[in-house]
């Protein structure tokens, strides 16, 4: 089983920020409304996110930690509908298999805590530990016994920017959750909870803290709905001068997702008002249906497969080609 585990993992944990996205997205399908991310060297010595969710009870922590045992799916018509970030209970055995792995928990309503180790895979028993309500799961020494991935992972500095760049990309979703961070001991960043995730889902504040003043005083809201479709957001305008193809978030019901067609839309808006060849900086929100989109494409889940894709880049195209030739008349 620890093999079998193991192989996944090389699907879902590519290098510690696969892992930092897997321990987030956890904690807040759990209700999280803070979540603290402790990381050493990069990430490779250890991450603890600790959350302040529903947390497991002590009898269900085995369960969490075996393979396919999800509590977020009951059927396959919940599967079409799915609405949580995860959904395949893959994360923690395959994170665990691969590491020095420790799950705390205290679910809310319960007087104890409880602590499930597992080390490279061999599973411990519970044992009763306070804990706070909520679920802290640390994570050491990743790859320590799969040694051809751990040659693969990259210098300290390199391995904490996929982290701080995978947070940034949360944090423009989540503004109504508080995120802090350290890095070897240090605060590193805090991103501050700002509330209720109103209407509009983001914060000119929080656009600003993530893509920087010039970004947020350059840029254009969006907000259209037609068809069962709604795409809300900031467009960078001409006036906005640096180079951006590293500021491209694209989030379907919430999720960031990298899609082509989409992309391709957003550029094709931009190049047929504005501004020919240049890469164009955006956060745009897309919801529809979660029946209308298929999650279930990769482990890792970065890609969606939409029902009606032409529809979709159409609506891109469009919503964004009339905001932008607006701001020319
Ligand atoms: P998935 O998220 O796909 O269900 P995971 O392996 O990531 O699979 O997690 C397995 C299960 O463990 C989850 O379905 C959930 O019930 C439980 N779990 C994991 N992390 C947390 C957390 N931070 N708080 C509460 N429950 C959690
Ligand atoms: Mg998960």
């Amino acid at each position: 089983d620890t093999l079998i585990n193991q192989i996944a993992a090389g699907e879902v944990v590519e290098r510690p920020a696969s892992v930092v996205k897997e321990l987030v997205e956890n904690a807040l399908d759990a209700g999280a409304r803070r979540v603290d991310i402790d990381l050493e060297e990069g990430g490779v010595r250890l991450i603890r996110i600790r959350d302040d969710g529903n947390g497991i009870a002590a009898d269900e922590l085995p369960l969490a930690v075996s393979r396919h045992a999800t509590s977020k799916i009951a059927s396959l018509d919940d599967l079409e509908g799915v609405t949580t970030l995860g959904f395949r209970g893959e994360a923690l055995p395959s994170i665990a298999s691969v590491s020095r792995f420790a799950l705390s928990s205290r679910r809310i309503g319960e007087d104890r805590g409880a602590v499930l180790e597992i080390d490279g895979g061999r599973v411990g028993d519970v044992v009763p530990k306070p804990h706070p309500q909520g679920t802290t799961v640390e994570v050491r020494d990743l790859f320590f016994n799969v040694p051809a991935r751990r040659k693969f992972l990259k210098a300290e500095r390199t391995e904490l920017g996929h982290i701080e760049e995978w947070l940034r990309q949360l944090a423009l979703a989540r503004p109504d959750v508080e995120l802090r961070v350290s890095h070897n001991g240090k605060p590193t960043r805090r991103w501050k909870g700002e509330g209720d995730l109103v209407e509009v889902g983001l914060s000119d504040l929080r656009i600003g803290e993530a893509l920087g003043e010039e970004f947020a005083r350059n840029a254009l809201r969006v907000d259209h709905s037609g068809a069962g479709l709604r795409l809300h957001g900031w467009i960078a305008q001409p006036s906005y001068n640096r180079a951006s193809a590293d500021q491209q978030y694209f989030y379907v019901n919430g999720r960031a997702v990298r899609d082509r067609s989409v992309a391709h839309a957003v550029k094709q808006a931009y190049a047929d008002v504005l501004f020919h060849g240049r890469q164009p900086a955006y956060v745009l929100f897309l919801e529809l249906d979660p029946r209308r989109v298929d999650v279930n494409v990769h482990p890792a889940k970065h890609e969606v497969r939409f029902r009606d894709a032409r529809l979709i880049h159409d609506f891109v195209y469009r919503t964004l080609n009339d905001a932008l030739a607006e701001t020319r008349a």
